[in-house]
């Protein structure tokens, strides 16, 4: 591009010199754009400037025989923005109706997604509400920013959750400062319908004798992606007899999982390897006794198999008190804020849920 506008080559390879470090002009993308001002006689370059993107471009300036670099970075204006919803057909077809972002909508069904299952949860009538940041430059806007809080009436019952930043992590916290997160996923996979649940007294359909059902199974196709319902050890990946393939996962505190008739399993899933919450560790298969493509899945807690479906799951570490004692003044101030925002009807349904 230079060269075809009569810049010599030795300016050229000046100015890479000056790239040597960061190599921007070497990790050029298209849609990217190159300023740059040339002496009109000698064809000098005099100053090239790399426009990376709305908020952030680099300067090589010339300084005799060599060029020097700058990064120009400029900070978007943050707009706070309020939407609300209710779902008539689907979270997505009414959400993006409503003008609300495509990626906004799918951070909210993440920071709701312990709560509520988003495929099989959501109810006609629903209805939620987000406040969130937009980025702003020369008023013109360029991009969002995050949820700061969310709230959404699934079913009867409301969840708010509220975003905030510790000494550690930025996560999102309940009013009263409890994680939304959980320390366990309450599904480990992609199903398409429970096909055995968890019954001790159930006459096994292989064998036609009485046999416990101590797992739930999800019916999924062969190679669907099965993934580590909590942080933790695998303490077993192999063969056992009737369970086929098998990765038991041990979570410290008496809590252990296991996923049964796996078709193969994931890379770098093998005993002691550690895992966190939602990776990959093997897929669906029916290897073992199993009659179809399903993953059988076992919730323990100190060895006592619990209904995975119904099982009170436990919160991630709880917030330090230091830093409670900063967010509930915090969380009280935004969560009037929200509320300053909501329509008369979405008053009305938080009201028919709080009484
Ligand atoms: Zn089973």
């Amino acid at each position: 591009m230079l060269s075809k506008h009569g810049v010599s080559a030795t300016d050229i390879y000046r100015v890479s010199q000056a790239d040597k470090k960061e190599k921007d002009l070497l990790k050029m993308r298209p849609g990217q754009t190159l300023e740059f001002e040339i002496r009109e006689d000698t064809k000098e370059l005099h100053k090239l400037t790399l426009v990376k993107n709305k908020l952030e471009k680099i300067e090589f300036a010339r300084n005799e025989k060599q060029f020097n670099s700058s990064r120009i970075v400029r900070e978007p204006d943050i707009v706070q923005t309020y939407k609300e919803s209710t779902i008539n057909s689907s979270l997505f077809v009414d959400g993006l109706k409503s003008g609300i972002d495509q990626r906004l909508l799918i951070e909210m069904a993440n920071i709701f997604g312990w709560d509520i299952d988003f495929a099989l949860d959501i109810r006609k009538g629903d209805t939620f509400s987000i406040l969130f940041e937009e980025k702003y430059l020369d008023g013109e806007k360029i991009g969002l920013g995050n949820i700061l809080a969310a709230q959404f009436i699934n079913n009867g019952r409301m969840y708010q959750a509220i975003r905030y930043e510790t000494n550690t992590s930025t996560s999102y916290y309940t009013p009263d400062g409890l994680a939304m997160r959980k320390a366990f996923l309450r599904t480990p996979v992609e199903f398409t319908r429970i096909s055995s649940k968890f019954n001790p007294n159930r006459i096994h359909p292989l064998f036609k004798t009485s046999r416990p059902h101590r797992g739930v199974d999800y019916a999924a196709s062969s190679g669907t992606p099965v993934k580590s319902a909590g942080d933790g050890k695998i303490s077993f990946a192999g063969k056992q007899n009737g369970y086929g393939n098998v990765v038991i996962i041990d979570h410290g505190k008496g809590y252990t999982t296991l996923y049964a008739h796996l078709r193969s399993f994931a890379k770098g899933t093998r005993k002691g390897a550690r895992v966190k919450q939602g990776k990959i560790v093997a897929y669906v298969g029916q290897t073992g006794w199993a009659t179809g493509p399903h993953l059988h899945y076992e919730f323990r807690i100190n060895g006592i198999h619990k209904n995975p479906i119904t099982v009170k799951l436990p919160n991630d570490d709880p917030m330090p008190k230091k830093e409670l004692k900063k967010y509930l003044p915090y969380a009280q101030k935004i969560t009037s804020l929200l509320e300053g925002y909501h329509s008369p009807d979405y008053q009305q349904k938080l009201a028919s849920v709080r009484n």
